[in-house]
C-alpha cells in the first residue's frame, strides 16, 4: 500500500484574532496533528518559552537560515522576521502526519502557492473595536504597534476569497469546534472513501 502523506493546515488571519488561543485548545483534541514552531527575531513576551511558542533567534542567524533555504516561507512583520522551518514540515508530511501552521496572511498565501493541497483557514475578528480591545488587553505592544497591526487588517481581510474556510472568532469554544470540524472533514478522503 502506498504511504499516504499528511495534510497541511494553515490557520491565519489578522494579528489579535485569537489564532494562538484556537491552536492551544485544538492540539489536545487532535493527537494526529502536529504544530509547526516558527522561528522569529522578536523578543519573547512574558511567559513565552523558546522552542515552545517560537524559536527565538537573532537576526543574523535568521538571515543565515534564509540564505540556506531553511524556511518554507518567511516574512518581515512589524520589524521582526518570522519563518516556518521547512525541514520539520516536510518531514512530518512525508511521515503521514498532519501539520498545522499558525502564520500571517501573506505567509499563508506563499505556502498555498507551493502546496496547493493545503487547507487555508481564515480566522476573522468580530470587529475592529474588539480587535483593538484584545490587542490592548494583551498589554504586550505599544499603542503605535497596535495601530500598525490594525492598519493591516483591512488589507488582510481583502484576501479572504483565496481562503478555503472562514471562521468567525466571536466565541472561542465555537471557533475551536468549527476548526476541529474542518480538519476532521478534510481528513476524510472523498476519492478513496477513507
Ligand atoms: P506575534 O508577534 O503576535 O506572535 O505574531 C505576529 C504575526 O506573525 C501573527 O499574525 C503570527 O501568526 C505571524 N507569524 C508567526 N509565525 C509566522 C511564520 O512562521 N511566518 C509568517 N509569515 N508569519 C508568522
Amino acid at each position: 500500500m502506498k504511504n499516504k502523506t499528511g495534510k497541511l493546515y494553515i490557520l491565519s488571519g489578522p494579528s489579535g484574532t485569537g489564532k494562538g488561543t484556537i491552536v492551544k485548545h485544538l492540539i489536545p483534541k487532535l493527537p494526529q496533528l502536529v504544530r509547526s514552531i516558527s522561528a522569529t527575531t522578536r523578543l519573547p513576551r512574558k511567559g513565552e518559552v523558546d522552542g515552545v511558542h517560537y524559536f527565538f533567534i537573532s537576526k543574523q542567524s535568521f538571515l543565515q537560515k534564509v540564505s540556506e533555504s531553511e524556511f518554507l516561507e518567511y516574512d518581515l512583520h512589524f520589524e521582526n522576521y518570522y519563518g516556518t522551518p521547512k525541514h520539520f514540515v516536510e518531514e512530518n508530511l512525508a511521515k503521514g502526519k498532519n501539520v498545522l501552521l499558525e502564520i500571517d496572511v501573506e505567509g499563508a498565501l506563499k505556502v498555498k502557492k507551493n502546496y496547493p493541497q493545503s487547507v487555508l483557514i481564515f480566522v476573522m475578528p468580530p470587529n475592529i473595536a474588539e480587535l483593538r480591545r484584545r490587542l490592548r488587553a494583551r498589554n504586550t505592544e505599544s499603542d503605535a504597534d497596535i495601530e500598525e497591526r490594525l492598519a493591516r487588517v483591512e488589507k488582510e481581510i481583502n484576501l479572504i476569497e483565496v481562503y478555503d474556510y472562514t471562521v468567525l472568532n466571536d466565541d472561542i469554544n465555537l471557533a475551536v469546534e468549527k476548526v476541529y470540524k474542518i480538519i476532521k472533514e478534510n481528513e476524510y478522503d472523498h476519492k478513496t472513501g477513507h
